[in-house]
């Protein structure tokens, strides 16, 4: 009897939370067409309202986001609150300019017609993130969604509550609940019903690839347009010539920062067989150098999100020789930078994301064996390629199709605002970053304008007889 008045409560609590999202979603889209939020002062307004309030808000955030990720102060600046400010400067300064029209030339047969573009806003947006960087994954495409003039729903990761919270303040603070709603909850049970009973303009969808289906087929249904941020395995692959010192500190940085829990952390490593020794005795004084030689002491290490991911991530330790590394403790959801060899390409920890700071070294013989390992899991998020020569280079960059790329670097193409953030095909659709996010979120709509002082006979039918000057209008 208790169970079944349980059940009735929990289903009445999820209808009444549906009928309060179908509410809240309808109030966005009325103010959305109210065209409040189109001006462009309006969104600068906005978008420097948010730069105050994070700056306000900075300490909070790096204590939320040690709550969480046992991140450092300057780690959050530099991944989370700095990356985010820098994108939104950026913004601010290059709006007024994205937001005029942009004059095309226009064809014979239209002359003397005029042509030209307009960023449309897209309507009501929503954008999901996930938890690994939990600030700037929610905040950053924000920004594009507020210069582009839309209202938006921020769904985040409730797997990083601290933030969440710290999230929900600056949000609520800021902005009515029918400019910019913030959703908390259950993906698995929020989104569903969110994205099935309303029809939002885009989806922004930052997760694993996994999730991101169920996101794609949900959106088919109503046709709404996508950007999927997603995941994978991003392998990088020594040369011969690479090197090794270099390579070795540009990998084990963002392998081991956040505890290689970043979608293009460098997933596993490719090595000919005779460098192998050599660059895992470069990478552990890289290790030891960041982190000291006992990282579970370490101020400057992370920790697994939670329980869940601590299980998975220790339940690959076993598939190779661990040579460096190891260590685990549940209770402090504790993985010690860990360097693995002998891993076969069929293990489980070659299926899967790693997503954690466990990096096997595999080793090969040719190009073409080390190429056939990467195209077991096809269109990483990131590659990297490590060496000094022009044809190596070009061979690799032409023969891993990725959503990005480094030369004798890792995840820094991240940082640079010229170039466009996404993946392609297994690890995700469009992108992001600097105009990019402004041009995701607004349509290009083209527009041709024709003046009525003149208006020729010939373009009109009969056309028997116009065929001649058709063709060389036309052709
Ligand atoms: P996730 O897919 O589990 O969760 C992401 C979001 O989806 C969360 O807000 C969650 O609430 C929601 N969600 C979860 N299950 C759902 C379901 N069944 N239906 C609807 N919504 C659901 O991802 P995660 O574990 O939070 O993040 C890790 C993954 O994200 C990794 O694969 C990583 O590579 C990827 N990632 C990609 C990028 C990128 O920019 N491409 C950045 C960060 C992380």
């Amino acid at each position: 009897m208790y169970k079944l008045a349980s059940v009735w409560g929990l289903k009445f609590k999820l209808l009444y939370i549906l009928y309060a999202m179908n509410t809240q979603t309808e109030a966005l889209r009325q103010y959305f067409q109210s065209g409040a939020t189109q001006p462009f002062a309006f969104r600068l307004l906005q978008l420097n309202r948010l730069k105050q309030l994070v700056l306000d808000n900075e300490q909070a955030l790096y204590k939320a986001l040690h709550a969480d990720l046992k991140k450092t102060d300057e780690d959050a600046w530099a991944t989370e609150v700095g990356f985010f400010l820098s994108e939104l400067n950026y913004t601010i300064e290059h709006l007024k300019g994205w937001m005029q029209p942009k004059s095309v030339p226009t064809n014979l047969v239209n002359m003397p017609s005029s042509s030209f573009t307009i960023q449309e806003p897209l309507g009501v947006v929503c954008i999901i993130a996930p938890w690994n960087y939990p600030f700037q994954l929610l905040f950053t495409p924000l920004i594009g969604a507020i210069a582009g003039g839309n209202c938006a729903v921020l769904k985040p990761s409730e797997f990083a509550p601290a933030t969440a919270a710290v999230m929900r303040r600056i949000i609520g603070d800021l902005f009515p609940e029918n400019y910019i709603l913030f959703l908390e909850g259950d993906g698995a049970q929020v989104l569903p019903p969110l994205l099935t009973e309303n029809r939002f303009d885009h989806i922004f969808y930052t997760g694993s690839t996994m999730v991101g289906k169920i996101i794609y087929k949900l959106a088919a249904e109503h046709l709404v347009p996508v950007t999927l941020e997603l995941g994978g395995k991003s392998p990088a692959v020594i040369c011969d010539d690479a090197n090794l010192r270099v390579a070795a500190r540009r990998l084990a940085n963002p392998k081991f920062s956040n505890c290689g829990q970043m979608c293009i952390a460098p997933d596993y490593i490719l090595v000919p067989h005779h460098l192998r020794d050599e660059l895992i005795k470069e990478l552990i004084i890289a290790i030891q150098k960041f982190y000291g030689a006992d990282a579970e002491s370490s101020e400057h290490y992370g920790k697994i999100i939670n329980d869940k991911q601590w299980l998975r991530l220790t339940s690959y330790l076993g598939d190779g020789e661990i040579v460096y590394g190891g260590k685990s403790n549940r209770e402090k959801l504790f993985i010690e930078p860990t360097i693995m060899v002998g891993v076969q390409p069929d293990a489980k920890i070659m299926q899967d994301e790693i997503f954690g700071p466990i990096l096997p070294i595999l080793t090969y013989a040719s190009k073409e064996e080390a190429l056939a390992i990467i195209q077991k899991n096809p269109n990483p998020l990131a590659f990297y390629v490590f060496t000094e020569n022009k044809a190596d280079e070009d061979y690799w960059l032409t023969n891993v199709p990725s959503g990005g790329a480094c030369v004798n670097n890792a995840t820094m193409h991240i940082t640079n605002h010229d170039l466009p953030f996404g993946g392609r095909g297994f690890s995700g659709t469009g992108g992001y970053h600097g105009k990019l996010s402004f041009d995701t979120f607004t349509h290009t709509k083209s527009v041709l304008k024709t003046p009525t002082w003149i208006d020729p006979g010939f373009k009109y039918p009969p056309y028997k007889g116009k065929g001649w000057l058709l063709k060389r209008l036309i052709g």
